[in-house]
């Protein structure tokens, strides 16, 4: 295992300095790690080794792999973040630390809007590169998950497909997604799945002899025409976004194209809108499914031409046309831009994730949801975000176990317990206290209904919920 890592670290340029860095938090790792086991029964240090071995594939930077292969040493062993911080430096120590506070942060059943508690946790991470490891540390928990109990299997799947796909989706790493997402499914539709895995694995077969049979045409087709291409091959959709795109199509498969789709990887933007062309000129496209998400990427960055044309005998194919940059970026998203050395590119991601979450406050009901408010947010605000009946009968609220007052701003993880009492009603004077819309116009409808008399004049400024 260990040569193994040390031909990597040398095959992906690591320099010396790098690796000896490297090997010494692996050995530090090793040493804490030492007698403890898996779930499975393997070595503990199994894990670690594991989550950097894909990070130096993805060739993330020295610090990061550093600090996954240290990332669960405070876990059980005497390794505090003070030792890290003096023996590797303050962004080793930063980064494990990111790891451990955003392990806190766990999807629960009652958790009804996903989107506050992703928004939580990359506010949370601070840095994408902890949302990596703990990226890979997901991956490889979720590749070991058969030596657990059938309820923390389970309840890891749906925190896999509620929470850790979505956040590998949005940092456009769509192979991780996809990965992570197959490996939840099983678990978490067990019968779904079955399913479709059988009727799956019946029309693959077909349309991988098709494929077969339809390669070297479009190779000669391009070829002919002197587009160059790099290479060309048939894509496989991942199983759980087919299962996702069939109640779409009415759980009909005919109507789903890209299934398999052959993906030609050409060497400049201007070869794909000439490749385009010559499959166009060969075969028909079916109106309204060209997209040039080159010129038009997706919100995540996505890039290619998609195209679906009538195929020898009567099938439809789908096309995907790209460069090697735009591949690369569609299959490991930001993790890509490590590889490129687009630092500037990486920052805008940085300060745009810190500037969009600075006017944000992530506060949590006793049973764990999570709330995304604005800065500025108070008690009575949480209560009419969590229901407008909690609102209104509101006797009073307590943070983090104490009682505060109805105007007390609220900070980043605080646990919010809204009092209530069935007879409790809404006072003219919460509007000042309220500071969202939602909450004030709640408040005034329940006024209204109560026929309070209301002044007009308004102190406070009404933050956008
Ligand atoms: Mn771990």
């Amino acid at each position: 295992m260990w040569s193994e890592l040390n031909h990597l670290l040398s095959a992906h340029n690591y320099s010396l300095s790098d690796i000896a860095l490297i090997q010494r938090a692996r050995d530090v790792a090793a040493k804490a790690h030492d007698g403890q086991k898996r779930a499975s029964g393997d070595p503990y240090i199994n894990h670690p080794v594991a989550v950097a071995t894909n990070l130096i594939a993805i060739k993330l930077d020295t610090p990061a792999i550093a600090a996954a292969l240290l990332h669960d040493v405070g876990k059980n062993t005497f390794i505090t973040s003070e030792k890290i911080r003096r023996d590797f430096g303050e962004e080793i120590a930063f980064l494990v630390e990111g790891v451990s506070n955003i392990k806190k942060i766990r999807y629960r059943e009652t958790q009804r809007a996903l989107e506050p508690l992703r928004n939580m946790f990359i506010a949370t991470a601070k840095d994408a590169r902890v949302i990596l490891i703990q990226l890979y540390d997901r991956l490889h928990n979720m590749q070991t998950l058969s030596s657990l109990s059938p309820e923390k299997q389970k309840r890891a799947a749906k925190e896999t497909l509620e929470l850790y796909a979505p956040i590998a989706d949005r940092l456009g790493m769509g192979e991780l997604k996809g990965q992570l997402e197959d490996l939840a499914f099983p678990f978490v539709y067990p019968k779904e799945y079955r399913w479709l895995t059988k009727e799956h694995a019946m029309r693959a077969e077909k349309l991988k002899h098709y494929l077969q049979k339809l390669m070297p045409i479009v190779c000669k087709h391009l070829l002919k025409a002197r587009v160059p291409f790099i290479n060309a091959h048939a894509r496989v959709k991942h199983l759980y976004s087919l299962w996702q795109k069939l109640p779409r199509y009415d759980m009909n498969f005919e109507g789903i194209y890209d299934i398999t789709a052959v993906r030609i990887i050409v060497p400049a933007i201007e070869d794909c809108y000439a490749a385009l062309g010559i499959i166009h000129h060969h075969w028909r496209p079916l109106p309204g499914r060209i997209k040039d998400y080159i010129a038009l990427p997706k919100p995540n960055g996505y890039q290619s031409l998609h195209t679906t044309v009538f195929a020898p005998r009567h099938r439809m194919v789908e096309f995907q046309i790209r460069t090697p940059e735009m591949h690369e970026h569609a299959e490991f998203g930001i993790a890509a831009h490590w590889a490129y050395k687009e630092n500037a590119k990486l920052r805008d991601w940085q300060k745009e994730g810190k500037e969009f979450f600075s006017d944000r406050v992530f506060a949590l009901t006793p049973k764990g949801e999570v709330f995304d408010l604005p800065q500025g947010a108070t008690p009575l605000d949480f209560a009419y975000h969590v229901h407008s009946e909690i609102g209104n009968h509101m006797t009073g609220a307590k943070i983090n176990g104490k009682l505060v007052a109805f105007g007390q701003e609220l900070s980043s993880g605080d646990t919010v317990e809204i009092l209530t009492h069935h007879r409790a009603k809404p006072k003219a004077e919460w509007r000042e206290r309220a500071r969202t819309t939602l909450a004030r116009r709640q408040i005034r409808a329940e006024l209204r209904k109560l026929g309070v008399k209301m002044p007009q004049k308004r102190k406070t400024k009404t933050l956008r919920a």
